[in-house]
């Protein structure tokens, strides 16, 4: 077809046009989180500055779980002016700082091992492990490396009461109420950043003669147009998914959980310890979250609907619940299914999706919110002037997340992977090589003659860096074979003055830090001192 120059200019004035207006669809954490850092990165309150509009459906509730984090959320919270103290008060905060698996090896009673947040002690000055390996006793790769895991089995918080907000003795991250928190990100969002907030139904998409997202019809408020549109729908994925068409990428055939029953648990008693680890507990064919807040715990069965039915996965929890509170019979359960899985690609025209709305994959390790951070923090860094270069931006957008959805998946397989458990088909199947992702079968032949490294994980910003490898492998009993010849760097005493240094922080920090229950209750109260507040 020839264009006339009346076209081109038009063309022209298109491509040229800058992006001056977001509108992000959908209220749930992923539409807030991205809205927030958007509003706060481009100064939408200020005249001048981004338009950033949130528009979510008061028909469809949001998702409502999602209640563990990763320590990205300390910056992003930061980074959006809030504060931490306000933040623990009203989302029912409390700190995490790592996982806990229990009965993923072999299902026996004391089968339990840590995955926590510190990097292991020396970690990239000299490969500790062989001589770890070698060390005579029973203790575990993770008490050998950090502090953290004798932190969380004391049930110690990871600062001090002096400690300011934000600022970390132990690498942290939370456990929050998941709408309490959507609810927070609303407030300070339209208060304090600017974000223009509709409450509406969108019904239908416009589209440009390009192709593009022109505007999106709503129930009560007519057309609402913008230059970039972010899908935070949820599993509707009504723009990218819906709209564009773009492709689901099944990974059932890897990752197996579909189902999850929740619900929110109260302590039997008010002061009851608050754990410092999300609990993840094995069961036959899946595994129970158990997130401690400050007045309740948020628990649930996540499970393979082809591997066990719902009323056994209800059993199975029940029975959980009842150890923890003798009190908690019959509390009402939630079903949530999902699809384990994500889009083919996340951006597409002006359109890029975001939190359930490009994927899900399980619950496990909270890989979720966190990709939801990065995604706000890339979309913000690769805002295009305009959208002559918006392909240019969405490409890379998509590079990078298609990596990191797949080495998210890696990581989950490797906890299913490396178990011994033989009490039902979901742990085998789990096991069979058709099921394992091939770059996950060669790094495991690799493992087994040199630990996992940065080498093998070589972008900025891995979700899972090779230290959370090397806690899943060995807390499950992995093997690396001795060395034939090693750096002097990781000579055996040299090991060692890192072990006994360790063990020194660990009786400091065990005697100087009071438990997770006591600093809340002390924020609760008092508050946490803000940086400026501290004298140097
Ligand atoms: C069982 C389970 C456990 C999980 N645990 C964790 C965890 O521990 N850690 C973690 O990081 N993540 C976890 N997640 C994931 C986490 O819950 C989500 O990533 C997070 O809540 C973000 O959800 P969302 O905002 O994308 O979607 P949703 O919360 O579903 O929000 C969708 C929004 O879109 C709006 N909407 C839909 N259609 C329309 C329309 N037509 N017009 C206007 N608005 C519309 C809705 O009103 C709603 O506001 C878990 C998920 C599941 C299923």
């Amino acid at each position: 077809m020839i264009h006339g120059i009346g076209d081109s200019i038009y063309w022209c004035v298109i491509l040229n046009k800058p992006v001056k207006h977001v509108v992000v669809v959908g209220g749930g954490t992923a539409g807030w989180l991205v809205a927030t850092i958007l509003a706060a990165d481009y100064n939408a309150i200020q005249p001048g500055g981004l338009k950033v509009t949130l528009i979510e459906s008061p028909d469809v509730p949001t998702i409502g779980v999602g209640e563990g984090t990763w320590p990205t959320m300390r910056d992003t919270l930061r980074k959006i002016g809030l504060s931490e103290t306000e933040f623990l008060r009203e989302c029912e905060g409390s700190f995490k700082q790592g996982s806990r698996f229990d009965g993923w090896l072999t299902g026996a009673p004391d089968d339990q091992y840590y995955h926590p947040f510190v990097l292991p002690n020396g970690y990239g000055d000299a490969n500790l492990v062989p001589a770890w390996q070698q060390r005579p006793g029973t203790e575990s790769f993770a008490e050998a490396m950090s502090f953290q895991s004798r932190l969380c089995e004391a049930g110690k918080a990871p600062k001090q009461t002096t400690t300011p907000e934000y600022a970390a003795v132990a690498n942290y991250a939370y456990h929050l109420d998941a709408g309490k928190f959507a609810t927070l990100l609303q407030t300070h969002g339209t208060k304090k950043l600017g974000v223009q907030h509709i409450l509406d139904h969108v019904t239908s998409v416009n589209a440009t003669d390009s192709g593009d997202i022109a505007s999106l019809d709503t129930k009560n408020n007519g057309a609402l147009e913008g230059d970039l549109f972010v899908d935070c729908t949820g599993m509707a994925s009504m723009l990218l998914g819906k709209h564009f068409g773009v492709g689901f990428v099944d990974k059932k055939d890897v990752l197996f959980n579909d189902s999850a029953l929740a619900v929110q648990v109260p302590y039997e008693n008010a002061d009851a310890p608050i754990a410092s680890q999300t609990i993840s507990t094995a069961t036959g064919a899946g595994w129970i979250w158990d997130i401690g807040l400050p007045t309740r715990r948020g628990i649930g069965h996540v499970y393979s609907a082809a591997h066990m039915d719902d009323d056994t996965a209800e059993q199975k929890l029940r029975e959980y619940i009842l150890v923890v509170n003798a009190n908690a019979a019959g509390l009402p359960v939630r079903k949530i299914s999902f699809r384990p899985g994500h889009r083919e690609k996340f951006w597409h025209r002006n359109c890029v999706a975001v939190g359930m709305a490009a994927g899900f994959l399980e619950p496990l390790e909270a890989s979720a919110l966190v990709l939801v951070e990065l995604s706000a923090n890339m979309i913000s860094h690769e805002m295009p002037a305009n959208r002559h270069i918006m392909d240019m931006a969405a490409q890379r957008f998509n590079e990078r997340f298609l990596y990191r959805w797949d080495r998210i998946i890696d990581f989950l397989k490797l906890h299913y992977v490396l178990s011994k458990r033989a009490d039902s088909d979901y742990w085998a199947d789990n096991r069979s090589q058709e099921t394992i992702p091939d770059r996950l079968q060669s790094l495991m032949d690799l493992w087994r003659y040199q630990p996992p490294s940065a080498q093998d994980f070589t972008q900025i910003e891995e979700v899972f860096p090779s230290a959370s490898y090397q806690y899943i492998l060995y807390g499950m009993g992995f093997k690396t074979a001795p060395p034939p010849t090693s750096r002097h760097r990781d000579a055996i005493d040299v090991a060692q003055q890192y072990f006994s240094e360790n063990d020194k922080i660990t009786a400091k920090y065990l005697a100087g830090l009071p438990s997770n229950r006591e600093l809340i209750e002390h924020i609760n109260r008092h508050g946490l001192p803000q940086r400026q507040d501290i004298k140097l």
